[in-house]
């Protein structure tokens, strides 16, 4: 064997590499195609365009509080790997702006990495607002063109990059499935990228926060702390009374509002239970028209929607209430719970919300997000490097 060590995914475990005839390939990430160990193909970018504008324009300012850590980026990048742990809704997309529009001025290559396929075509659009250069993005039914000066991507596209690598990238929600847990997909994310990189999370796990300078924004733009969740107890046939009751008060208001539950199953009880009295939908994976729902959600068509984890993050809806049901359940990490509670409070206008986590045992995991949240309210911002920890 040449080398012992995958070129695209960094797979050193010699019992996924198989001889062909062409020479030993990894097995590790053969569903991206075969790559020979011996592989060490340098491919060259073609040259930015001479007369490239990196300017990029807002049409709003950032907050101090975003500016220092849009600062600390650049600077930091120099030395190492940054983590930008910053709480939903905090404008995390906004805190990388100006490094990118450094890596551009310096003629160096970029590219953002994001779980979902739906949040890369989202913010591509958004970032070819702000920014005049060719912005594209690339994942599932857009990889004719990957030749741009600012790439977005899913983390499976990143395959495309390992002969040229970019100088950076920035990787949003590196807690978020699929890239989460998948030493696969991380290689490959890692071995296409020659320089530092950089990670944006509002539920960072330890190994990020042991490997990285990490820049921490604890307060979102309005300035507003984040809606503390409470948790209630009940017996869980009672839970359901509890909901309605708590739904009830909701409409009354006139105030959107989402319920997670554990479970697809548990969804369409909930649903069944609820659309008796109310105008709800039910979202799961399994739903056909997910956007559908969502934009009627959105354009308060109707009164609230009954949810899995799929809608922990990403989404935002204006003034929303959230309730958890059955909390506890072990499909909810604390992590998802914090990015759950990231929904309410979103809009200037209606800063506080209410947050519910309804459990039917205690569990330490809700403790633990509540405590979370508390942190980071009295928190707002830090700049922390792993050495000074
Ligand atoms: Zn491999």
């Amino acid at each position: 064997m040449e080398q012992n060590r995958c070129p695209r995914c960094g797979n050193t475990d010699i019992d996924l590499f198989y001889q062909g005839s062409k020479g030993w390939y990894c097995r590790a990430c053969i569903k991206f195609s075969r790559v020979l160990l011996s592989e060490t193909r340098q491919e060259n970018w073609d040259d930015y365009p001479a007369d490239l504008d990196s300017e990029y324009r807002l049409n709003f300012e950032l907050t101090d509080h975003q500016k220092i850590i849009s600062r600390q980026i650049c600077k930091q990048m120099k030395e190492k790997d940054v983590l930008v742990w910053a709480v939903t809704g905090a404008g995390k997309t906004e805190l990388c702006m100006e490094f990118i529009q450094q890596c551009l001025n310096q003629k160096k290559r970029v590219a953002i990495v994001i779980a979902r396929r739906q949040v890369v075509l989202e913010l591509a659009e958004r970032f070819q607002q702000a920014f005049q250069c060719k912005v594209i993005p690339v994942c599932e039914g857009y990889t004719r063109d990957i030749d741009g000066d600012l790439l977005i991507m899913t983390a499976h596209q990143c395959y495309r990059f390992f002969e040229k690598k970019f100088d950076h990238i920035i990787v949003d929600e590196p807690d978020a499935f699929p890239y989460d847990g998948n030493p696969v997909l991380q290689g490959i994310v890692r071995n296409s990228c020659k320089g530092t990189m950089l990670y944006l999370s509002a539920t960072p796990d330890s190994k990020l926060l042991e490997n990285c300078h990490v820049l921490q924004l604890f307060s979102r733009p309005h300035g507003y702390n984040l809606p503390v969740p409470v948790s209630v107890y009940c017996l869980p046939v009672f839970s359901y009374f509890y909901v309605f009751c708590w739904v009830l008060n909701r409409v009354k208001q006139g105030i959107p509002f989402l319920i997670f539950v554990p479970t697809i199953k548990d969804a369409h009880r909930m649903t069944v239970f609820l659309k008796c009295r109310f105008n709800v939908k039910c979202c799961t994976s399994k739903t056909k028209d997910k956007d559908g729902i969502i934009t009627k959600m959105k354009q308060k068509k109707i009164s609230g929607m009954i949810c899995t984890t799929i809608l922990e993050r990403g989404v935002t809806f204006e003034g929303i209430d959230v309730c958890v049901w059955n909390a506890d359940h072990l499909t909810f990490s604390s992590a998802s719970l914090i990015q759950i509670a990231g929904r309410v409070g979103r809009k200037a206008s209606r800063p506080d919300g209410d947050c519910l986590f309804l459990c039917f045992s205690r569990s330490r995991k809700v403790d633990e997000s509540i405590q979370m949240i508390n942190y980071a309210n009295n928190t707002k911002m830090s700049i922390m490097s792993s050495e000074t920890q």
